[in-house]
């Protein structure tokens, strides 16, 4: 077959596919141009033009038709869970394991087969005991029904009243008393939950900050 760059040595690749992906923070830093702080940096001169500078920071451009305008990063002071992906990141949660973070789904199956990958996940252990119940995460309520457009912008303490939660699931409560206290977890049942440090072990519903959401778990 004809090569028709073969003479002008162009490299030339066949593309078979194309995937998509999130960006990492690495790469969304290492693609900007500017970093995005204080509200005044949104009008940096390394954005683009106009700018109330005389031409563009980062390519030097002195008019709009010369410069398409860079991307910079945001970098906020505190995690914040984005509200329309909320419902999306409790589905996440609860689709896996808090200690050994293998999808729930195919934790079943790897057991049956004999893998023992999970076998020391005090969270999959199936000893009959079940020390560890489930943990099932809930969105206090949910943004897409009760953030509408007006909403979100009269009331600035929206994020306040969207939260999730973690439950201890299957564990029934002891109506004998009626302070609603369950049967005694193991002390280091939360463990999973990044910074948490229950006051008491039977505790059966935390109320769970951005930042824990969004923190990576330390090794088990
Ligand atoms: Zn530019
Ligand atoms: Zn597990």
């Amino acid at each position: 077959m004809e090569e028709p760059n073969a003479e002008v040595g162009i490299p030339t690749v066949e593309l078979r596919g194309i995937t998509f992906d999130l960006m990492t923070n690495t790469e969304m830093e290492k693609s900007s141009s500017a970093s995005i702080v204080e509200p005044s940096d949104v009008t940096s001169a390394k954005l683009g033009l106009p700018n109330g500078a005389p031409q563009c920071e980062t390519c030097g451009a002195q008019t709009v038709r010369e410069c398409d305008g860079h991307s910079g990063v945001i970098k906020l002071p505190a995690t914040v869970l984005n509200p329309h992906l909320f419902e999306e990141v409790v589905q996440l949660l609860n689709q896996t394991c808090p200690g050994c973070h293998t999808p729930k789904q195919n934790r079943d199956s790897k057991r049956s087969n004999g893998a023992t990958s999970q076998a020391t996940c005090k969270y999959c252990s199936k000893d009959g005991t079940k020390q560890y119940p489930d943990v099932i995460f809930k969105a206090l309520t949910s943004p897409r029904i009760t953030l509408s457009k007006a909403k979100v912008q009269h009331d600035y303490n929206f994020m306040d009243k969207i939260s999730i939660t973690a439950e201890v699931a299957g564990r029934v409560t002891d109506k004998s008393n009626n302070n609603g206290s369950c049967e005694v977890l193991p002390l280091d049942y939360w463990d999973f939950v990044p910074h948490h440090h229950p006051p008491q072990s039977n505790m059966t519903k935390i109320l769970l900050s951005p930042y824990q959401v969004s923190t990576p778990p330390g090794p088990y």
